[in-house]
C-alpha cells in the first residue's frame, strides 16, 4: 500500500460511558483484560464521516486497552454488496491510520456455521420451519399495542423442521415458500422479540460465495453469531439496533446453551450516530447525489464520503482530533459541522508547510527596480516550526498580487496599496504606492510602486520602517498558474431536506432543494514556484486563503491541481448563519 503515512498525535482519550464499561469488565476479570472489538460495514457503498467515528470509536478503544479490532465485512445480503467497495472501505480504514492486523473478515465465511447454528436451534426446538408467505406473517405480528398471533406452522415437529430446512438449503423451494423462524413469543411487548425470521430462500449470486447457497442468514441473526466467531468482547453499534439487543442476547444464550459457543457472550453497546449539520450521512442519500450526477462521482470533495474528504485534504489526524472532540453518547444530537472544519484546521494549522498563491491577480510593477533583475527572498515554512527550514522565493520588478489588495480610492481603515501609501511585500521589501492603470473599462490592470531598497525583510534597518500593510506576492517571471478549486459547503442548509417554518403545509422539502449552488468555483491562480513540486496529496497553508491540497486525482507530475481544504477562520457562520 503506497499511502502516505500522516503524522498527527492521537489525544489522551477521555472517560466516556463505554470506556467506564470495559474497566468496570476489567475490574471483574470478566474477560481477563481482552478487549476485542469490531468495524463491521456492509460493503455497499463507500464509507462516510459517520464511519469514521464508528472506526476512530473501535479501533481507538481496542488500541487504548492493549487490544485488537477487526475488519470485518458483512456480507450476508448478497444482492447489494460488491467487491469494489471491499477494496475501498480497506483503503479508507488504513488511510486513518488503523490496522487490523491479521483480523480481516468477512461474514460470508461463516455461513456453514451459521447454518449449523440453525441446525442446532432447531434441535433444541428454538426455531421453526414457516410457510406463510412475508404479507401473512406480517399480518401476524400484531402492533405496539396488541400481540402477535402463533403462525399454524409453529407446532410443527423438530424432525419436520430439520427435513424441511435442509431441502430449503438444497434448493428445493421457490424464494419465499418457507422461512425460518426463531421460535419465542409471539405476545413480547418487544416486537423483535415475535419470532423473528432467521432465515429466508433467496436465489442471487454472491459476490464471494457465488451460487453456493440459496438460503441466505437475516442480519439480526448473522450479527450476534459473527461476534461470537470471533469472541469479540465488546460489540459497539449505533442506537437503532437497542431494540435488538435482547435478540442479541437470546440467540447467543441459546446457542451457548446448545454448546455452540461459550460464556462470557459477547456484549452489545449502542452509541449515538454522528449527525452532522449541512451535511447528509445516509448511503441512500449519497447514492442518490452521485447517480443523479450532483456530484462529480464518490470521492467528490464536497461528498462527505472518506474518499472525497481525502481528495478534500482532510486529514487522518483531523478526523481522530474530532472523534475524541464529540465524544460518545447515548443521546441523539446534532454537531456542527463547524467542529469537524475547525479540528481540520487545527491539523492542518500543524503539519502543513506555508505557501504563497494570489488566487485573483493583479499586476504591481516596480518602477524603480531593475528590468530583467530578480533576487531571492527566504521565507519560513512554517512559522512555528524552524525545524522545517525556509524556502525562496524570486523577486523581481513585476509581480502578482491579490486584486483586493490595491484600491485606488481606500475605504476608511484599509492598510494596503493606495496611491501614496506604503505597505511590505512579505518576506521582501517595503513599497510605496505610486498609482494605476486602467483599460477602457475603467478597470485596473496595473499597479505601479517603488521599492525602498534598504527596507528588504531581514536585513538590518528593516525593521525600521513601520508599515501596516502586509501584502503576498508571486513573480510574474518565475510564478506559475495552476487551477485552483475553491469547495464549500455542499448544503446550503444546516438540516437538508427538513421542514422550515412558513413552509405551507403538506409541502414535502427534499434534501436535495438544499443544495448550496456555490460549493464549487474553480479558477486559475498564480503560485510561487515551489509549488510545482507538490506531490499529489500534500497539504499547504496558503498564507491568507486557507489550508489546500494537491489533488490526487487530477495532479500530474510538474503540475499540481489544488483543492482548498478549509479557509483559515470559519468564515461561514458570520456570512451565511
Ligand atoms: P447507512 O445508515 O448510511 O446505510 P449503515 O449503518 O447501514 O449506514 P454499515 O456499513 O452497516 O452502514 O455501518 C458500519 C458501521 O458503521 C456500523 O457499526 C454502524 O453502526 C456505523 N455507522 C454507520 N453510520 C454511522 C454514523 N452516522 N455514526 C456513527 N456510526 C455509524
Ligand atoms: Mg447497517
Amino acid at each position: 500500500m503506497s499511502d502516505p503515512v500522516q503524522p498527527f498525535s492521537t489525544p489522551a482519550a477521555p472517560a466516556n460511558f463505554i470506556r467506564n464499561l470495559v474497566d468496570e469488565d476489567n475490574r471483574t476479570g470478566k474477560w481477563g483484560g481482552r478487549v476485542e472489538t469490531r468495524f463491521p460495514p456492509e460493503p455497499n457503498g463507500y464509507l462516510h464521516y459517520g464511519h469514521a467515528k464508528s472506526i476512530c470509536l473501535n479501533f481507538g478503544l481496542a488500541e487504548s486497552y492493549g487490544g485488537v479490532c477487526h475488519l470485518r465485512f458483512d456480507d450476508t445480503n448478497p444482492e447489494k454488496e460488491e467487491q469494489e467497495y471491499v477494496d475501498a472501505i480497506i483503503q479508507a480504514v488504513h488511510w486513518l491510520g488503523f490496522d487490523w492486523g491479521k483480523h480481516l473478515y468477512f461474514a460470508s465465511d461463516y455461513f456453514e456455521t451459521m447454518y449449523d447454528c440453525a441446525v442446532a436451534l432447531i434441535e433444541a426446538g428454538k426455531a421453526y420451519v414457516d410457510s406463510l408467505s412475508a404479507d401473512e406473517i406480517r399480518a401476524h405480528r400484531g402492533t405496539l399495542t396488541e400481540p402477535g398471533r402463533d403462525s399454524p406452522w409453529r407446532g410443527r415437529s423438530i424432525a419436520d423442521n430439520l427435513d424441511l430446512f435442509r431441502r430449503m438449503r438444497a434448493g428445493e423451494f421457490a424464494d419465499g415458500a418457507h422461512v425460518l423462524r426463531a421460535k419465542i413469543d409471539m405476545a413480547s411487548p418487544n416486537i423483535n422479540l415475535r419470532d423473528p425470521v432467521i432465515y429466508r430462500i433467496r436465489r442471487a449470486t454472491h459476490h464471494r460465495s457465488g451460487d453456493a447457497w440459496c438460503v441466505y442468514p437475516l442480519y439480526t441473526f448473522a450479527h450476534p453469531i459473527e461476534d461470537a466467531i470471533e469472541n469479540i468482547t465488546h460489540s459497539i453499534c449505533t442506537l437503532e439496533f437497542e431494540d435488538q439487543r435482547p435478540f442479541y442476547d437470546w440467540l447467543l444464550a441459546a446457542l451457548a446453551d446448545c454448546g455452540k459457543f461459550r460464556r462470557p457472550l459477547p456484549q452489545q453497546i449502542e452509541f449515538a450516530r454522528l449527525n452532522l449539520t449541512y451535511t447528509v450521512l445516509s448511503k441512500r442519500k449519497l447514492i442518490q447525489l452521485v447517480d443523479e450526477g450532483r456530484v462529480d462521482g464518490w470521492d467528490d470533495p464536497r461528498l462527505p464520503t472518506l474518499v472525497g474528504a481525502r481528495r478534500r485534504g482532510f486529514t487522518a489526524g483531523g478526523f481522530r482530533l474530532f472523534a475524541e472532540r464529540i465524544g460518545v453518547s447515548k443521546a441523539d444530537s446534532w454537531i456542527d459541522i463547524g467542529v469537524l472544519e475547525d479540528c481540520m484546521r487545527e491539523h492542518l494549522n500543524e503539519v502543513a508547510e506555508r505557501r504563497v498563491a494570489v488566487l485573483d491577480p493583479l499586476r504591481l510593477v516596480l518602477t524603480n527596480y531593475p528590468e530583467g533583475a530578480s533576487e531571492p527572498c527566504e521565507a519560513p515554512n512554517h512559522p512555528l516550526r524552524p525545524e522545517l527550514g525556509k524556502r525562496t522565493m524570486p523577486f523581481g520588478r513585476e509581480l502578482w498580487i491579490e486584486r483586493e489588495d490595491f484600491m485606488e480610492e481606500p475605504l476608511k481603515g484599509f492598510r494596503r496599496l493606495y496611491p501614496g501609501n506604503m505597505a511590505r511585500l512579505r518576506y521582501g521589501y517595503v513599497v510605496r504606492c505610486t498609482g494605476c492603470e486602467k483599460d477602457a473599462d475603467g478597470r485596473i490592470t496595473t499597479v505601479f510602486a517603488e521599492y525602498l531598497p534598504d527596507s528588504k525583510s531581514g536585513t538590518p534597518g528593516a525593521d525600521a520602517y513601520k508599515v501596516k500593510g502586509n501584502l503576498h506576492w508571486v513573480s510574474v517571471a518565475h510564478g506559475y498558474r495552476a487551477e485552483v478549486r475553491l469547495y464549500d459547503r455542499l448544503f446550503a442548509h444546516p438540516y437538508p431536506g427538513a421542514r422550515r417554518e412558513g413552509d405551507a403545509e403538506g409541502v414535502e422539502r427534499s434534501f436535495l432543494d438544499d443544495l448550496n449552488p456555490e460549493s464549487k468555483s474553480t479558477l486559475t491562480a498564480w503560485l510561487e514556484p515551489a509549488l510545482k513540486d507538490a506531490a499529489p496529496e500534500q497539504s499547504f497553508q496558503f498564507e491568507r486563503h486557507g489550508y489546500f491540497v494537491a489533488d490526487r486525482r487530477d495532479s500530474t507530475p510538474g503540475a499540481p491541481v489544488f483543492n482548498r481544504s478549509v479557509t483559515l477562520k470559519d468564515s461561514w457562520s458570520k456570512q451565511k448563519g
